[in-house]
């Protein structure tokens, strides 16, 4: 098995990066494992911690339209360079935390995503300095209100929400590029999303590349791939898994926002 670099909270509420062992203990790390973080010899027993994010970025950059059926599904031409956009940090949580639907929109959708955590700084890289500037790679959903977003022209509002990023459970170092990506809703049998991760137009090392022409990408910052097709609506309630082979699920619940 991989391993898998996680950061957690434990019950004093102080935060680590960690190596996940098999039977759910951690190993702490001495700093993130993308600033040459080291074993020490603290572990956290399997009841002693919550997962939060496996990284915390100072940015999220994603892509619209990067895999040609959902284009279509979009009623969309492919682009030809990638179409970015921003998700701000606040929207960052853990896998098993909520979503919290937002009172403007009337229409949440569900994206699932493979993201690529960047390890070291990055700018002007060609495609193959921007491959090595990837540390690893987790999974993302990168939750939308579509009514928003068509009704705003561009996407800061209907992406922007806090809880709209969920991101984890933790981080792998490799993948395999025919890696099934699958989106769950709720205990269907079926998946409504289905993709290899290779069906992407523009590669992950190609996107780094690309971002790094505008801007410096900081280690710990996060990049979503896009989204395959089968995007779709939930309601409060609605239980969102997206499985990546070779990482692992990111599960969360739609909730609806608390009443002040
Ligand atoms: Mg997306």
């Amino acid at each position: 098995m991989a391993y898998r670099y996680v950061r957690v909270v434990d019950v004093q509420g102080q935060i680590y990066y960690g190596l996940l062992n098999p039977d759910r203990t951690i190993q702490v790390l001495d700093a993130p494992p993308w600033l040459t973080g080291q074993v020490t010899d603290l572990h956290l027993g399997a009841e002693d911690y919550t997962l939060l994010a496996p990284c915390a970025p100072s940015k999220i950059l994603a892509v619209g339209r990067n895999y040609a059926a959902h284009a279509a599904e979009m009623g969309s031409d492919v682009p030809v360079e990638p179409l970015l956009f921003m998700k701000p940090p606040t929207t960052v949580i853990a896998t098993q935390q909520p979503i919290i639907y937002p009172p403007p929109s009337e229409r949440v959708d569900y994206e699932g995503e493979l993201a690529v955590v960047i390890g070291d700084r990055a700018h002007q890289c060609t495609p193959e300095q921007a491959a090595s500037k990837i540390w690893g790679y987790t999974i993302a959903n990168d939750v939308t209100a579509r009514d928003l977003q068509r009704r705003d022209n561009q996407w800061t509002r209907a992406k922007g929400f806090n809880t709209f990023c969920p991101l984890g459970p933790w981080i792998v170092r490799e993948l395999n590029t025919e890696a099934k990506l699958q989106t769950f809703v709720n205990d269907e049998p079926e998946p409504r999303q289905q993709a290899i991760v290779d069906q992407m137009i523009f590669s992950p090392a190609q996107l780094v590349a690309y971002i790094s022409q505008i801007m410096t990408l900081l280690p710990g910052d996060v990049v979503l791939t896009g989204t395959p097709e089968g995007v779709g609506p939930v309601v409060v309630g609605d239980r969102i898994r997206i499985e990546i082979e070779g990482i692992g699920n990111l599960e969360n619940q739609v909730m609806a926002p608390l009443t002040k």
